[in-house]
């Protein structure tokens, strides 16, 4: 064994730099992690010894593929698949898939080495992966998308399995996609291997509560961020970016317990709704209509739409950033911190930037990392292979009560962790550390593989 020389985090970082070129938002999310190790690797010589961090940062297996499929004109289309098994010294890779224009090695990567740690955090026996494609969904008719998820389930079913890995939705993948991808999955296998997708439809084996369970899950994680700080969400403004899967559960759950949220937004701009928004038509326009957010404001009295623009100009107390990566920058958090804001958790996967984390923990804001914040989804997700392998069915309120039991321990592992490390308040290095430290156990009992 090595070790005289002590590899330093920055050394490491280097390393994955050049290893990755080009992967910014990779390279983002390693840095992240990196940033809070230092004290830990200081505590466990072992784990530089064994390169453990190394390890943990080099994927285990990257499957890049072709997805060819025929629009409705007859037209062919060829794709980009992947799915990178990031990590599996707790359980089957476990992560969603994410169908977006943007989608490239990267990007799955960033998401994947979340996924690592947040999957840990969870308590759940699951690994870390992610996959995806730059598929474009936007104004796909249903069969467009049946073609498309049958051609990519026709390459990715040979790599899945209910021990080996479990994709579920993200961005662009919802219950209609994992329906397809499950029938074709279980077509090709001739098995009805229920577990080997999460995020099913409920009369097909999929898990109350897994639908709301990231946008309840951020709002039970913020209110035990209020908590602390004894405040509660009653009564506060609040703002969350997005209008998909994660928004708008976020928001009902903001309601249910007594917030308000005031505006939310997609790709064209964003929506205000003073009095609170109104659930029943955001749903109807998000999620049946499947159509831009400027018509909530033109059914809704009172409500405003503005195009363009940046939803954290909106002043609130407490704001949850559940579109996309990199949403909220160093400006918008100054702004939001003008504004009176007191708490920040993130519903989408690392929506704030490192400027933007920096600007809310100068100023004192609460603030909670998505890989603690956001993982009541895969939580839940672990729940549904739970029950999957059981043949059972949860109620919703015993699957509701669990996801907040969850979302709680979470909360608690990365405020003492924090603590333990000299470092009250900061959920981004307890999340960082608390997450690492249960991945890099069993990656180190497992041996050098
Ligand atoms: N895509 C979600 C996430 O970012 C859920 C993954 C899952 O349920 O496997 O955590």
């Amino acid at each position: 064994m090595s070790g005289e020389v002590p590899v330093t985090v920055q050394a490491i970082y280097d390393e994955v730099l050049r290893r990755n070129r080009g992967e910014t938002e990779f390279h983002q999310a390693v840095r992240e992690v990196l940033d809070s190790l230092a004290v830990v690797l200081d505590r466990h010589r072992e784990y530089t010894e064994m390169k453990t961090v190394q390890r943990i940062c080099e994927p285990e297996r990257q499957i890049i593929f072709r997805v060819p499929w025929q629009d409705d004109r007859g037209e062919v289309h060829i794709n980009r698949g992947f799915r990178v098994e990031f990590n599996s010294a707790l359980g089957p890779y476990k992560g969603g898939l994410r169908f977006h224009p943007s989608v490239n090695l990267g990007i799955v990567k960033f998401l994947g080495f979340e996924q690592i740690f947040k999957n840990a955090l969870t308590g759940m026996p699951i690994g870390g992966g992610k996959g995806g494609s730059d598929f474009d969904p936007k104004g796909r008719s249903d069969a467009e998308i049946m073609r498309f998820c049958q051609s990519f389930m026709t390459e990715l079913y040979r790599h899945l399995g209910e021990y080996t890995d479990v994709p579920a939705g993200d961005i662009g993948v919802g219950t209609r996609e994992i329906g397809y991808l499950f029938g074709q999955y279980k077509r090709i296998t001739n098995r009805y291997e229920s577990g080997v997708l999460t995020g099913k439809g409920l009369t097909w084996g999929g898990a109350q509560v897994r639908k709301e369970a990231t946008g309840y899950g951020v709002v039970f994680f913020v209110s035990e961020m209020l908590k602390v700080r004894g405040e509660t969400l009653a009564g506060k403004d609040v703002v969350v970016s997005g209008s998909g899967n994660v928004a708008i559960y976020a928001v009902e759950k903001v309601h249910q317990l007594g917030g308000r949220a005031i505006a939310c937004s997609d790709s064209s701009g964003y929506i205000v709704d003073e009095k609170g928004l109104d659930l029943d038509v955001l749903k109807q326009v998000k999620e049946v209509e499947r159509t831009r957010i400027s018509e909530y404001a033109e059914r809704v009295p009172g409500a405003r739409f503005v195009e363009g623009g940046c939803i954290w100009d909106v002043p609130c107390q407490v704001a949850l950033p559940c579109a996309t990566q990199n949403e909220l920058d160093g400006d918008a958090a100054a702004t939001l911190v003008r504004n009176g804001c007191i708490a920040v958790a993130e519903g989408a996967n690392m929506p704030t930037t490192p400027e933007g984390v920096k600007v809310f923990q100068e100023a004192g804001v609460s603030f909670g990392p998505g890989k603690a914040a956001n993982a009541g989804g895969v939580a839940t997700s672990a729940l549904e292979m739970q029950q999957n392998a059981s043949r059972d069915r949860w109620t919703f309120e015993h699957s509701e009560a669990r996801l907040e039991e969850i979302m709680r321990d979470i909360h608690h592992s990365c405020h003492t962790t924090a603590e333990e490390y000299g470092r009250p308040g900061d959920l981004v290095l307890g999340a960082n550390v608390a997450g690492f430290l249960r991945v890099a156990e069993a990656v180190h009992a497992h041996g050098l593989i």
